[in-house]
Formats: C-alpha cells, structure tokens, sequence
C-alpha cells in the first residue's frame, strides 16, 4: 500500500467513491506480481428487476413466455468445472467453473417453470472434456444449445475492462454461418446485459460477437461441433473488481439468469418463419426436379432474404410472398443424395431455424 504516490492514491479513492457511491474507508492492497490495485469492494451496486422481484410480476412473466417455451429442449452447457478450475478473480474469491453452474442453474429453473426441458453438460462440479459437451448436446435431443462462460481480458494488465458478450458461430459470409444462431444472440445479449446493468463492449455495436473474433476460421469448439442452433454468453469480466464483488452474490447470479431467460423468452415470443416442404407437389419435369416449399411466418418474409442451395451450392429459386410459397428448381440434377438448404427471413428481423433437408434423386 505504501508503494503507491500520495496523489495516485487520491484519485483511486475518488474512483473508488464515485464507482460505489460511498465513503466507506477500503484499504488497497498492491498485488504481488502484476503491479494491479485489488479493492476489497463491500458496497456492490445493482438492481434487481422489478419483475424479478416482485412474485405476482414474476409469475406474470413466466406465464408470457410458457407459451412459446412449453416443450422447447434447451442444453445448457456452463463452462469448465471439475478439474478445470483455473480462472479465477484477482482476490480467488470467484472462479469462473463455480459463477457460470449458478447462473445456468437459475437459467434452467426459470425455463423449467416455463414448461421447457432443460438438459445439462454437468449439474455440480465436474470434468467435462470440452468436445464432449458438443456430443451430449448433439446426442441430448435438445432444440438449443447455450453455453455459460465469464470472460477475462488477454492481457492482465487490462483487469479493468468489463462487459457482457454473446457469441453466434463464424461470419456471414461463411455457409456455416446460420442467422438464426445470430437473432437468439441479439436477444440474450441485450437482456442479460440490460439487467446485468452493462454494456456489450466497443468491439460490436449490440454486443454480439462472431466466433471467429477469437479463433479466426475456427471459432469456438463447442459452436463449430454442436448441430443444434447454438450460443456461447460470456456474461461479465470475473477480473473487474467490482463485478468481481457482485458475481459473489448469489442474488446477482440469479439476476444473470433472469436476463438470460428473458431474452429467450422474448426470442420466441418473436417468433421466426417456419420452412417445410410439400411433398405432393414436388415433381420431376423431365430431367429436372421441381421441389415447393412452405415459408410459414406471422410477420411476413422478406422477398430478398430467401436463399437456396443444393450441396452447398445457389440454385435458382421463385418466392410467391402472397402464397408464401418458394420454388426451386435442380436442373438436370445427378443421381444420389443432396442436401438442399433454404435461408428466409421475416421483417420482424428472425430468420427460420436452420434448415438442411436431405433428398434422393433417382
Ligand atoms: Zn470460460
């Protein structure tokens, strides 16, 4: 403490006030190694949401969001755990493993009082190898995939940064990246940092952040290998001293929960156009084949935003907005399987769940 300068001291303590709003006397310590001050912050400031904390508001919006949510399978996957215990606080005070099983396990009680499944890469402590969370949720039946994390900054010298992120699988101009992925981001991201009462960081303008930020051409493992539509929410920098304070609380975990749940909820009760194909009235026409699709949606499709492939590759395609009702057409097609891929999106801003359907030409 006394390696600090006298006028440096001041200003750290006015930060300090003005960070907690009061004057309770906190005694700086110098951290060993990294020359970083560490705040024993005892006055951690936030709110919790009035819908949150008021049962007849809370009940009010699980029965909003029953609806939508009733039989919806989520895997939620919270990050590390076991003999992965290694990211921890300044202080030790918070690991990673232990704040991110907390708010997936409010997150799983809210969706379960909402009529949803919830399965889980582990429910206590555990190892879970990392590749193996992307088999159990690929095996798990589950509709989504979201995984909990808290972040940290690359340099420890940054220890002061802080926000929440959520990540969507590679870029748009990559044929693994699916929209969809990317609205259900939008979503949780801006509800979980709205209640969490922070911002989504500079590196993107809603918080929303492309995989391949991280790991260029790769993004994260359990993104790239899980088939389900899939999320990764790094909820806040466990590095921040003063949300280091507050992810110690256990009401704040639950507030991190609330957040996310909300911006699920909110998600679906959006709502996104639904793609099937008529089987009756897809044909051959003499070398080629005709297939129609239904692009069913409560807000309508935008003309523009309906894509179609055929292994990987654009085939041509007639979108009727007023039968709601797609064509295309495989010219002169070769035998075997194919996987044909139809990308639609609703003026509401959602596009439809990935959809890839296999088909045999004879
Ligand atoms: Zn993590």
């Amino acid at each position: 403490m006394s390696k600090i300068p006298a006028t440096k001291k001041l200003l750290l303590i006015i930060v300090f006030v003005w960070l907690t709003g009061c004057a309770t006397t906190q005694i700086p310590e110098q951290a060993s190694q990294a020359n970083i001050i560490v705040y024993n912050v005892e006055n951690v400031f936030y709110e919790v949401p009035r819908d949150l904390a008021e049962e007849e508001a809370r009940l009010a919006a699980i029965q909003r969001y029953s609806p939508v949510l009733k039989g919806k399978k989520f895997f939620l996957d919270p990050g590390h755990g076991g003999e992965d215990r290694r990211n921890k606080s300044l202080s030790g005070k918070v690991v990673e493993a232990d704040v991110n099983l907390y708010v997936a396990l409010y997150l799983k009680s809210f969706l379960e009082e909402s009529g949803a499944v919830v399965y889980m890469s582990r429910d206590k402590d555990t190892t879970v190898d990392l590749k193996y969370r992307s088999v159990l949720a690929n095996n798990s039946g589950a509709d989504f995939f979201i995984s909990i994390h808290h972040n940290a900054p690359g340099n420890s010298e940054h220890y002061w940064i802080n926000y929440t992120s959520t990540f969507y699988h590679g870029t748009e101009d990559d044929y693994e990246y699916e929209p969809a992925n990317h609205d259900l981001a939008r979503y949780v991201q801006r509800d979980l940092a709205y209640a969490m009462g922070n911002s989504g960081g500079l590196g993107s303008f809603d918080g929303t952040y492309s995989d391949y930020m991280i790991y260029a051409k790769a993004g994260f493992s359990v993104l790239r290998e899980t088939q389900i539509p899939a999320i990764l929410v790094e909820c806040a920098f466990y590095t921040n001293r003063v949300e280091e304070s507050r992810l110690q609380i256990d009401e704040f975990n639950k507030i991190q929960g609330w957040g996310i749940f909300k911006g699920i909820g909110k998600y679906f009760l959006t709502g996104y156009p639904e793609i099937e194909m008529i089987k009756d009235r897809s044909r051959s026409i003499g070398n080629n084949v005709e297939l129609v699709f239904s692009l069913s949606s409560k807000s309508p499709i935008k003309p523009e935003s309906v894509k179609a492939y055929a292994d990987s590759v654009v085939i041509p395609h007639v979108f009727d907005p007023e039968k709601s009702e797609l064509t295309l057409l495989l010219e002169n097609p070769s035998r075997g399987e194919k996987t044909i891929r139809v990308l639609c999106t609703a003026k509401n801003g959602n596009s439809a769940q990935p959809y890839h359907k296999k088909i045999l030409i004879k």
